[in-house]
Protein backbone atom coordinates (compact mmCIF):
# COMPACT_ATOMS: atom_id res chain seq x y z
CA UNK A 1 0.00 0.00 0.00
CA UNK A 2 1.16 3.43 -0.92
CA UNK A 3 2.44 5.84 1.79
CA UNK A 4 -0.05 8.78 1.87
CA UNK A 5 -1.96 11.27 3.86
CA UNK A 6 -4.88 11.22 2.93
CA UNK A 7 -7.84 13.65 5.33
CA UNK A 8 -10.48 11.13 6.35
CA UNK A 9 -13.23 13.48 6.63
CA UNK A 10 -12.58 14.71 3.05
CA UNK A 11 -11.20 11.56 1.46
CA UNK A 12 -8.97 13.76 -0.01
CA UNK A 13 -5.08 12.77 -1.36
CA UNK A 14 -3.14 15.62 0.93
CA UNK A 15 0.71 13.55 0.02
CA UNK A 16 2.16 11.00 -1.08
CA UNK A 17 5.75 9.26 -0.34
CA UNK A 18 7.63 7.07 -2.19
CA UNK A 19 8.57 3.42 -0.35
CA UNK A 20 11.76 2.94 0.67
CA UNK A 21 13.88 0.96 -1.64
CA UNK A 22 16.17 -1.67 -0.49
CA UNK A 23 19.72 0.48 -0.55
CA UNK A 24 17.90 3.35 1.77
CA UNK A 25 16.80 0.17 4.58
CA UNK A 26 20.07 -1.69 4.29
CA UNK A 27 21.52 2.17 4.94
CA UNK A 28 19.01 2.86 7.83
CA UNK A 29 20.06 -0.21 9.05
CA UNK A 30 23.89 0.35 9.10
CA UNK A 31 23.27 3.47 10.71
CA UNK A 32 20.82 2.17 13.61
CA UNK A 33 23.85 -0.56 14.36
CA UNK A 34 26.44 2.04 14.01
CA UNK A 35 24.58 4.49 16.59
CA UNK A 36 23.95 1.47 18.78
CA UNK A 37 27.62 0.69 19.35
CA UNK A 38 28.06 4.19 21.03
CA UNK A 39 24.66 4.89 22.59
CA UNK A 40 24.47 1.56 24.41
CA UNK A 41 28.38 3.12 26.13
CA UNK A 42 26.25 6.10 27.34
CA UNK A 43 25.42 6.38 30.60
CA UNK A 44 21.18 5.94 31.84
CA UNK A 45 21.58 9.86 32.79
CA UNK A 46 22.12 10.66 28.81
CA UNK A 47 19.67 8.37 27.38
CA UNK A 48 16.64 9.55 29.75
CA UNK A 49 17.81 13.44 29.20
CA UNK A 50 16.92 12.69 25.60
CA UNK A 51 13.87 11.58 26.31
CA UNK A 52 13.05 14.31 28.76
CA UNK A 53 13.41 16.90 26.20
CA UNK A 54 11.47 15.05 23.43
CA UNK A 55 8.62 15.19 26.29
CA UNK A 56 9.33 18.85 26.38
CA UNK A 57 9.36 19.88 22.80
CA UNK A 58 5.83 18.04 22.28
CA UNK A 59 4.16 19.69 25.17
CA UNK A 60 5.57 22.93 23.90
CA UNK A 61 4.25 22.13 20.47
CA UNK A 62 1.43 20.27 21.46
CA UNK A 63 -1.50 21.66 19.36
CA UNK A 64 1.11 21.80 16.26
CA UNK A 65 1.46 18.25 16.29
CA UNK A 66 -2.10 17.18 17.39
CA UNK A 67 -3.35 18.89 14.22
CA UNK A 68 -1.38 16.18 12.31
CA UNK A 69 -3.19 13.28 14.04
CA UNK A 70 -6.29 14.31 13.43
CA UNK A 71 -5.24 15.39 9.51
CA UNK A 72 -4.17 11.96 8.62
CA UNK A 73 -5.82 9.40 10.54
CA UNK A 74 -9.50 11.55 11.76
CA UNK A 75 -9.11 11.83 15.71
CA UNK A 76 -10.80 14.82 17.25
CA UNK A 77 -8.69 17.64 17.83
CA UNK A 78 -9.23 16.95 21.87
CA UNK A 79 -8.41 13.24 21.63
CA UNK A 80 -5.38 14.13 19.27
CA UNK A 81 -4.19 16.69 22.26
CA UNK A 82 -4.61 14.20 25.05
CA UNK A 83 -2.76 11.70 22.69
CA UNK A 84 0.49 14.43 22.55
CA UNK A 85 -0.02 14.72 26.48
CA UNK A 86 0.30 10.78 26.93
CA UNK A 87 2.96 10.37 24.99
CA UNK A 88 4.64 12.78 26.70
CA UNK A 89 3.68 11.75 29.80
CA UNK A 90 5.29 8.10 28.50
CA UNK A 91 8.39 9.81 27.82
CA UNK A 92 8.81 11.40 31.09
CA UNK A 93 7.94 8.58 33.28
CA UNK A 94 11.08 6.35 31.58
CA UNK A 95 13.26 9.65 31.65
CA UNK A 96 12.48 9.65 35.35
CA UNK A 97 12.88 6.12 36.04
CA UNK A 98 14.59 4.55 33.27
CA UNK A 99 17.68 3.45 34.42
CA UNK A 100 16.46 2.91 38.19
CA UNK A 101 14.21 -0.19 35.89
CA UNK A 102 17.53 -1.43 34.50
CA UNK A 103 19.76 -1.81 37.69
CA UNK A 104 21.94 -4.81 37.95
CA UNK A 105 20.30 -7.72 40.43
CA UNK A 106 22.08 -9.50 42.79
CA UNK A 107 20.92 -13.23 42.83
CA UNK A 108 21.65 -15.24 46.04
CA UNK A 109 22.67 -18.68 45.41
CA UNK A 110 23.80 -21.61 47.34
CA UNK A 111 27.02 -23.28 46.02
CA UNK A 112 29.49 -20.27 46.45
CA UNK A 113 31.76 -18.47 48.59
CA UNK A 114 30.37 -14.49 47.91
CA UNK A 115 26.93 -15.98 47.33
CA UNK A 116 25.62 -14.63 45.19
CA UNK A 117 25.72 -13.53 41.13
CA UNK A 118 24.62 -10.68 39.49
CA UNK A 119 21.73 -10.31 36.83
CA UNK A 120 22.82 -7.32 34.86
CA UNK A 121 20.70 -5.14 32.01
CA UNK A 122 22.04 -5.21 28.45
CA UNK A 123 20.69 -3.58 25.26
CA UNK A 124 20.21 -6.31 22.63
CA UNK A 125 21.17 -3.74 19.47
CA UNK A 126 19.04 -2.72 16.79
CA UNK A 127 14.82 -3.28 16.91
CA UNK A 128 12.14 -2.75 14.51
CA UNK A 129 9.05 -1.40 15.70
CA UNK A 130 5.93 -1.91 13.26
CA UNK A 131 3.17 0.39 14.23
CA UNK A 132 -0.97 1.07 13.30
CA UNK A 133 -2.38 4.30 13.00
CA UNK A 134 -5.20 4.40 15.26
CA UNK A 135 -2.40 6.18 18.09
CA UNK A 136 0.07 7.57 15.72
CA UNK A 137 2.40 9.02 18.42
CA UNK A 138 1.47 6.96 21.24
CA UNK A 139 2.13 3.55 20.03
CA UNK A 140 5.74 4.61 18.98
CA UNK A 141 7.06 6.41 22.10
CA UNK A 142 5.28 2.77 24.18
CA UNK A 143 8.56 1.02 23.00
CA UNK A 144 10.92 3.75 21.78
CA UNK A 145 11.02 5.41 25.07
CA UNK A 146 11.93 2.08 27.05
CA UNK A 147 13.99 0.81 24.45
CA UNK A 148 15.84 3.68 23.98
CA UNK A 149 16.76 4.03 27.93
CA UNK A 150 17.34 1.00 27.54
CA UNK A 151 20.23 1.11 24.85
CA UNK A 152 18.94 0.15 21.72
CA UNK A 153 17.94 1.82 18.66
CA UNK A 154 14.84 1.92 16.80
CA UNK A 155 14.09 1.56 13.06
CA UNK A 156 10.07 2.43 12.82
CA UNK A 157 7.51 0.74 10.13
CA UNK A 158 4.43 2.85 10.48
CA UNK A 159 1.07 2.56 8.99
CA UNK A 160 0.71 3.68 5.26
CA UNK A 161 -2.22 6.21 6.49
CA UNK A 162 0.07 8.22 8.50
CA UNK A 163 3.81 8.67 7.09
CA UNK A 164 3.72 12.24 8.20
CA UNK A 165 2.99 11.31 11.82
CA UNK A 166 5.69 8.42 11.58
CA UNK A 167 8.34 10.52 10.12
CA UNK A 168 8.04 13.79 12.89
CA UNK A 169 9.71 11.41 15.32
CA UNK A 170 13.06 11.47 12.80
CA UNK A 171 13.06 15.57 13.60
CA UNK A 172 11.89 15.30 17.49
CA UNK A 173 14.49 12.62 18.32
CA UNK A 174 17.12 14.82 16.43
CA UNK A 175 15.94 17.64 17.76
CA UNK A 176 16.14 16.18 21.46
CA UNK A 177 19.42 15.16 21.16
CA UNK A 178 19.68 11.26 19.54
CA UNK A 179 22.60 10.55 17.67
CA UNK A 180 21.86 10.51 14.04
CA UNK A 181 20.40 6.68 13.42
CA UNK A 182 19.57 6.17 16.98
CA UNK A 183 15.66 6.62 15.41
CA UNK A 184 14.85 6.33 11.85
CA UNK A 185 11.09 5.73 10.45
CA UNK A 186 11.63 3.99 6.92
CA UNK A 187 8.46 4.03 4.51
CA UNK A 188 9.22 0.11 4.57
CA UNK A 189 7.32 -1.53 1.89
CA UNK A 190 5.69 -5.04 3.00
CA UNK A 191 8.05 -7.34 0.96
CA UNK A 192 10.90 -5.74 2.69
CA UNK A 193 9.89 -7.28 6.32
CA UNK A 194 11.40 -9.80 6.63
CA UNK A 195 14.79 -8.73 5.31
CA UNK A 196 14.78 -6.28 7.95
CA UNK A 197 14.17 -8.69 10.38
CA UNK A 198 16.38 -11.10 8.97
CA UNK A 199 19.21 -8.74 9.11
CA UNK A 200 21.39 -10.45 11.97
CA UNK A 201 21.92 -6.63 13.40
CA UNK A 202 18.83 -6.32 13.98
CA UNK A 203 17.60 -8.33 17.40
CA UNK A 204 14.27 -8.03 17.72
CA UNK A 205 10.34 -6.76 16.60
CA UNK A 206 7.41 -5.70 18.77
CA UNK A 207 4.73 -5.11 16.59
CA UNK A 208 1.36 -3.81 17.55
CA UNK A 209 -1.58 -4.36 14.77
CA UNK A 210 -3.95 -6.94 13.52
CA UNK A 211 -3.94 -10.52 14.16
CA UNK A 212 -2.94 -11.14 10.53
CA UNK A 213 0.05 -8.76 10.26
CA UNK A 214 0.90 -10.00 13.83
CA UNK A 215 0.90 -13.38 12.84
CA UNK A 216 3.02 -12.69 9.57
CA UNK A 217 5.59 -10.58 11.34
CA UNK A 218 5.73 -12.99 13.96
CA UNK A 219 6.96 -15.82 11.64
CA UNK A 220 9.29 -13.80 10.07
CA UNK A 221 10.87 -13.40 13.67
CA UNK A 222 10.67 -16.88 14.30
CA UNK A 223 12.23 -17.83 11.04
CA UNK A 224 15.23 -15.88 11.82
CA UNK A 225 15.38 -16.81 15.72
CA UNK A 226 14.86 -13.30 17.05
CA UNK A 227 12.94 -11.77 20.07
CA UNK A 228 9.08 -10.50 19.23
CA UNK A 229 6.02 -9.08 21.13
CA UNK A 230 2.66 -8.55 19.68
CA UNK A 231 -0.01 -6.34 20.94
CA UNK A 232 -2.75 -7.51 18.19
CA UNK A 233 -6.89 -6.94 18.35
CA UNK A 234 -9.49 -7.53 21.42
CA UNK A 235 -12.95 -7.54 21.81
CA UNK A 236 -13.32 -6.12 25.31
CA UNK A 237 -16.36 -7.62 27.27
CA UNK A 238 -17.85 -4.50 29.31
CA UNK A 239 -19.72 -6.42 32.08
CA UNK A 240 -22.64 -4.91 33.75
CA UNK A 241 -24.23 -6.64 36.60
CA UNK A 242 -27.14 -5.94 38.53
CA UNK A 243 -26.46 -3.24 41.34
CA UNK A 244 -24.37 -1.24 38.62
CA UNK A 245 -24.62 2.37 39.21
CA UNK A 246 -26.91 2.26 35.96
CA UNK A 247 -26.09 5.97 34.91
CA UNK A 248 -22.56 6.43 35.21
CA UNK A 249 -21.98 2.78 33.83
CA UNK A 250 -23.73 4.12 30.41
CA UNK A 251 -21.60 7.15 30.44
CA UNK A 252 -18.66 4.88 30.28
CA UNK A 253 -20.27 2.22 28.32
CA UNK A 254 -20.82 5.29 25.61
CA UNK A 255 -17.91 7.02 25.94
CA UNK A 256 -15.50 3.01 26.30
CA UNK A 257 -17.39 2.28 22.81
CA UNK A 258 -16.84 5.50 20.76
CA UNK A 259 -13.66 7.20 21.83
CA UNK A 260 -10.97 7.45 18.73
CA UNK A 261 -14.37 6.60 16.50
CA UNK A 262 -14.58 3.22 18.53
CA UNK A 263 -10.93 2.57 16.74
CA UNK A 264 -9.19 1.48 20.22
CA UNK A 265 -7.46 -2.10 20.62
CA UNK A 266 -9.41 -1.83 24.02
CA UNK A 267 -12.75 -0.33 23.03
CA UNK A 268 -15.62 -2.19 25.02
CA UNK A 269 -16.69 -4.01 22.17
CA UNK A 270 -19.14 -6.38 23.61
CA UNK A 271 -21.92 -4.93 26.22
CA UNK A 272 -22.50 -8.13 28.61
CA UNK A 273 -25.54 -7.11 30.90
CA UNK A 274 -27.05 -9.10 33.13
CA UNK A 275 -31.06 -9.61 32.44
CA UNK A 276 -32.21 -8.01 35.29
CA UNK A 277 -30.92 -4.77 34.19
CA UNK A 278 -31.23 -5.16 30.34
CA UNK A 279 -33.66 -3.25 29.13
CA UNK A 280 -32.83 -0.60 31.61
CA UNK A 281 -28.98 -0.24 30.02
CA UNK A 282 -29.89 -0.87 26.39
CA UNK A 283 -32.71 1.83 26.31
CA UNK A 284 -30.21 4.72 27.87
CA UNK A 285 -27.27 3.63 25.90
CA UNK A 286 -29.10 3.84 22.81
CA UNK A 287 -29.97 7.57 23.72
CA UNK A 288 -26.51 8.04 24.92
CA UNK A 289 -25.18 6.90 21.70
CA UNK A 290 -27.91 8.36 20.04
CA UNK A 291 -26.67 11.97 21.50
CA UNK A 292 -23.02 11.99 19.66
CA UNK A 293 -21.99 14.64 17.27
CA UNK A 294 -20.60 13.77 14.44
CA UNK A 295 -18.58 16.52 12.17
CA UNK A 296 -15.47 18.11 11.32
CA UNK A 297 -13.02 16.26 13.74
CA UNK A 298 -11.20 20.22 14.25
CA UNK A 299 -14.53 21.41 15.70
CA UNK A 300 -14.12 21.15 19.57
CA UNK A 301 -18.23 20.22 19.75
CA UNK A 302 -17.42 17.08 17.40
CA UNK A 303 -17.98 13.79 19.37
CA UNK A 304 -17.89 10.98 17.00
CA UNK A 305 -14.94 11.27 14.62
CA UNK A 306 -14.93 9.79 10.76
CA UNK A 307 -13.25 6.17 10.62
CA UNK A 308 -9.35 6.50 9.63
CA UNK A 309 -9.88 5.65 5.86
CA UNK A 310 -12.55 4.99 3.58
CA UNK A 311 -11.31 1.77 3.83
CA UNK A 312 -11.97 0.80 7.54
CA UNK A 313 -15.43 2.46 6.99
CA UNK A 314 -16.28 -0.44 4.83
CA UNK A 315 -15.01 -3.12 5.59
CA UNK A 316 -17.09 -2.18 8.91
CA UNK A 317 -20.51 -2.12 6.88
CA UNK A 318 -19.19 -5.53 5.28
CA UNK A 319 -18.93 -6.80 8.81
CA UNK A 320 -22.35 -5.38 10.16
CA UNK A 321 -24.14 -6.66 6.48
CA UNK A 322 -22.38 -10.56 7.42
CA UNK A 323 -23.62 -9.98 11.01
CA UNK A 324 -27.05 -9.13 10.10
CA UNK A 325 -27.40 -12.01 7.80
CA UNK A 326 -26.00 -14.54 10.08
CA UNK A 327 -28.92 -13.58 12.30
CA UNK A 328 -28.45 -10.52 14.39
CA UNK A 329 -30.60 -7.14 14.56
CA UNK A 330 -29.15 -4.03 13.70
CA UNK A 331 -30.19 -0.52 14.90
CA UNK A 332 -28.71 2.43 13.64
CA UNK A 333 -28.60 6.04 16.06
CA UNK A 334 -28.21 9.55 15.60
CA UNK A 335 -28.53 12.01 13.57
CA UNK A 336 -27.35 11.21 10.08
CA UNK A 337 -23.71 11.38 10.14
CA UNK A 338 -21.97 13.44 7.34
CA UNK A 339 -22.24 11.67 3.90
CA UNK A 340 -18.71 12.34 2.40
CA UNK A 341 -15.65 11.34 4.56
CA UNK A 342 -15.24 7.92 6.22
CA UNK A 343 -18.13 7.85 8.63
CA UNK A 344 -20.09 5.63 10.16
CA UNK A 345 -23.38 5.55 11.41
CA UNK A 346 -23.51 4.31 14.84
CA UNK A 347 -24.95 0.96 15.32
CA UNK A 348 -26.51 -1.46 18.14
CA UNK A 349 -26.13 -5.16 17.13
CA UNK A 350 -28.37 -7.45 19.29
CA UNK A 351 -29.40 -11.06 18.90
CA UNK A 352 -25.96 -12.28 18.18
CA UNK A 353 -24.97 -15.40 19.21
CA UNK A 354 -21.92 -17.65 18.77
CA UNK A 355 -23.63 -19.19 15.51
CA UNK A 356 -23.20 -15.96 13.82
CA UNK A 357 -19.82 -15.76 11.66
CA UNK A 358 -19.44 -12.22 13.07
CA UNK A 359 -19.69 -13.47 16.96
CA UNK A 360 -15.90 -13.74 17.48
CA UNK A 361 -14.65 -10.64 14.92
CA UNK A 362 -13.45 -7.44 16.40
CA UNK A 363 -15.40 -4.28 14.77
CA UNK A 364 -13.36 -1.68 14.50
CA UNK A 365 -15.73 1.32 14.60
CA UNK A 366 -18.80 2.42 16.31
CA UNK A 367 -20.68 -0.87 16.16
CA UNK A 368 -21.82 -2.14 20.09
CA UNK A 369 -22.19 -5.65 20.23
CA UNK A 370 -24.97 -5.85 23.19
CA UNK A 371 -25.73 -8.83 24.89
CA UNK A 372 -27.90 -9.96 27.72
CA UNK A 373 -26.86 -13.13 30.05
CA UNK A 374 -29.24 -14.63 32.94
CA UNK A 375 -26.54 -13.92 35.30
CA UNK A 376 -23.00 -12.95 36.46
CA UNK A 377 -21.81 -16.84 36.00
CA UNK A 378 -22.96 -16.46 32.47
CA UNK A 379 -21.71 -13.08 31.82
CA UNK A 380 -18.46 -14.05 33.03
CA UNK A 381 -18.31 -17.45 30.56
CA UNK A 382 -19.48 -14.95 27.41
CA UNK A 383 -16.58 -12.63 27.95
CA UNK A 384 -14.12 -15.28 28.46
CA UNK A 385 -16.21 -16.76 24.98
CA UNK A 386 -13.60 -15.16 22.86
CA UNK A 387 -10.51 -15.42 20.82
CA UNK A 388 -9.29 -12.24 22.13
CA UNK A 389 -7.81 -11.77 25.64
CA UNK A 390 -6.82 -8.01 25.93
CA UNK A 391 -8.49 -6.01 28.59
CA UNK A 392 -12.58 -5.97 29.94
CA UNK A 393 -14.32 -4.32 32.43
CA UNK A 394 -16.79 -5.13 35.55
CA UNK A 395 -19.76 -2.54 36.93
CA UNK A 396 -20.83 -3.14 40.23
CA UNK A 397 -21.30 -1.12 43.01
CA UNK A 398 -19.77 -4.67 44.69
CA UNK A 399 -16.33 -3.54 44.52
CA UNK A 400 -15.09 -6.88 46.25
CA UNK A 401 -17.05 -8.99 44.14
CA UNK A 402 -16.29 -6.73 41.30
CA UNK A 403 -12.61 -7.52 41.96
CA UNK A 404 -13.65 -11.23 41.92
CA UNK A 405 -14.88 -11.29 38.61
CA UNK A 406 -12.45 -9.65 37.18
CA UNK A 407 -9.92 -12.83 38.31
CA UNK A 408 -12.12 -14.74 36.52
CA UNK A 409 -11.76 -12.97 32.99
CA UNK A 410 -9.10 -14.55 30.81
CA UNK A 411 -7.60 -11.17 29.48
CA UNK A 412 -4.38 -9.54 30.14
CA UNK A 413 -5.97 -6.16 32.17
CA UNK A 414 -9.29 -5.79 34.06
CA UNK A 415 -10.90 -2.85 35.27
CA UNK A 416 -13.31 -2.76 38.04
CA UNK A 417 -16.13 0.38 36.92
CA UNK A 418 -14.17 1.78 34.66
CA UNK A 419 -13.53 0.79 30.59
CA UNK A 420 -9.90 -0.41 30.04
CA UNK A 421 -7.48 2.44 30.91
CA UNK A 422 -4.56 3.48 28.84
CA UNK A 423 -2.16 5.39 31.71
CA UNK A 424 1.65 5.90 31.16
CA UNK A 425 2.07 4.23 34.21
CA UNK A 426 -0.17 1.33 34.20
CA UNK A 427 1.17 -1.95 32.39
CA UNK A 428 -0.56 -2.90 28.72
CA UNK A 429 -0.75 -6.58 27.54
CA UNK A 430 -3.07 -9.55 26.20
CA UNK A 431 -3.29 -12.88 26.04
CA UNK A 432 -4.68 -15.52 23.60
CA UNK A 433 -4.90 -14.12 20.35
CA UNK A 434 -4.14 -10.51 21.77
CA UNK A 435 -0.70 -11.41 21.61
CA UNK A 436 2.00 -12.24 23.84
CA UNK A 437 4.71 -9.48 25.78
CA UNK A 438 3.98 -6.64 27.62
CA UNK A 439 4.71 -2.88 26.90
CA UNK A 440 5.00 0.25 29.20
CA UNK A 441 6.29 0.62 33.11
CA UNK A 442 9.01 -1.72 34.25
CA UNK A 443 8.15 -5.27 32.54
CA UNK A 444 7.94 -3.32 28.94
CA UNK A 445 11.37 -2.24 29.32
CA UNK A 446 12.37 -5.31 30.07
CA UNK A 447 11.16 -6.93 26.80
CA UNK A 448 14.20 -6.15 24.98
CA UNK A 449 17.13 -6.39 26.99
CA UNK A 450 19.55 -9.45 27.43
CA UNK A 451 19.30 -10.56 30.81
CA UNK A 452 23.24 -11.43 31.38
CA UNK A 453 24.37 -13.75 34.75
CA UNK A 454 27.96 -12.65 35.37
CA UNK A 455 29.09 -14.42 38.49
CA UNK A 456 32.42 -13.53 39.64
CA UNK A 457 34.31 -17.01 41.23
CA UNK A 458 37.08 -18.04 42.83
CA UNK A 459 39.29 -19.78 40.96
CA UNK A 460 39.96 -22.61 43.75
CA UNK A 461 36.26 -23.44 43.94
CA UNK A 462 35.15 -26.23 43.44
CA UNK A 463 33.17 -27.60 40.49
P1 LIG B 1 -2.64 -3.84 10.61
O1 LIG B 1 -3.23 -3.84 9.27
O2 LIG B 1 -2.18 -5.10 11.19
O3 LIG B 1 -1.46 -2.77 10.56
C1 LIG B 1 -0.57 -2.60 11.63
C2 LIG B 1 0.82 -2.38 11.09
O4 LIG B 1 1.27 -3.60 10.48
C3 LIG B 1 0.90 -1.32 10.00
O5 LIG B 1 2.12 -0.64 10.11
C4 LIG B 1 0.85 -2.15 8.73
O6 LIG B 1 1.42 -1.49 7.63
C5 LIG B 1 1.71 -3.32 9.15
N1 LIG B 1 1.50 -4.51 8.34
C6 LIG B 1 0.33 -5.13 8.06
N2 LIG B 1 0.57 -6.24 7.31
C7 LIG B 1 1.91 -6.29 7.12
C8 LIG B 1 2.77 -7.19 6.42
N3 LIG B 1 2.30 -8.25 5.78
N4 LIG B 1 4.09 -6.92 6.41
C9 LIG B 1 4.59 -5.84 7.06
N5 LIG B 1 3.82 -4.96 7.75
C10 LIG B 1 2.50 -5.19 7.77
O7 LIG B 1 -3.59 -3.23 11.70
P2 LIG B 1 -4.76 -2.22 11.49
O8 LIG B 1 -5.96 -2.98 11.10
O9 LIG B 1 -4.34 -1.07 10.67
O10 LIG B 1 -4.85 -1.70 13.03
C11 LIG B 1 -5.80 -2.08 13.88
C12 LIG B 1 -5.49 -3.35 14.63
O11 LIG B 1 -4.47 -3.11 15.58
C13 LIG B 1 -6.69 -3.80 15.41
O12 LIG B 1 -6.83 -5.19 15.40
C14 LIG B 1 -6.39 -3.31 16.80
O13 LIG B 1 -7.10 -3.96 17.82
C15 LIG B 1 -4.92 -3.55 16.86
N6 LIG B 1 -4.30 -2.74 17.92
C16 LIG B 1 -3.79 -3.38 19.01
C17 LIG B 1 -3.25 -2.65 20.06
C18 LIG B 1 -2.67 -3.32 21.28
O14 LIG B 1 -1.91 -2.67 22.01
N7 LIG B 1 -2.97 -4.57 21.55
C19 LIG B 1 -3.21 -1.26 19.99
C20 LIG B 1 -3.76 -0.65 18.86
C21 LIG B 1 -4.29 -1.41 17.83
P3 LIG B 1 0.54 -1.00 6.38
O15 LIG B 1 -0.27 0.15 6.84
O16 LIG B 1 1.59 -0.61 5.39
O17 LIG B 1 -0.28 -2.17 5.95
Amino acid sequence: MAYQTINPYTNEVVATFPDATVQEVDEAITAAHQAFLSWRETPYSTRMAVLAKAAKLLRADKRRYAELLTLEMGKVIAEAEAEVDLSADILEYYAERGGALLETEKVPVAYAAEGEVEIVNEPLGVLLTVEPWNFPYYQVVRVAAPQLVAGNTILLKHASNVPQSAAMFDDLFARAGLPAGGFKNLFLPHNLTEHVIADPRVRGVALTGSEEAGSIIAAYAAKAVKKSTLELGGSDAFVVLEDADMEKTVEWAVFGRHWNAGQVCVSAKRMIVVDAVFDEFLEKYRAGVAALKAGDPMDPTTALAPLSSQAAADKLAGQVKDAIAGGAKAETLGAPVPSTGAFYQPTILTEMDSKNPCYYQEFFGPVSIVIRVKDEAEAIAVANDSPFGLGGSVFTKDTVNGEKVARKIDTGMVYVNHPTMVKADIPFGGVKHSGYGHELTNLGIQEFVNKKVIDVVDINAAF
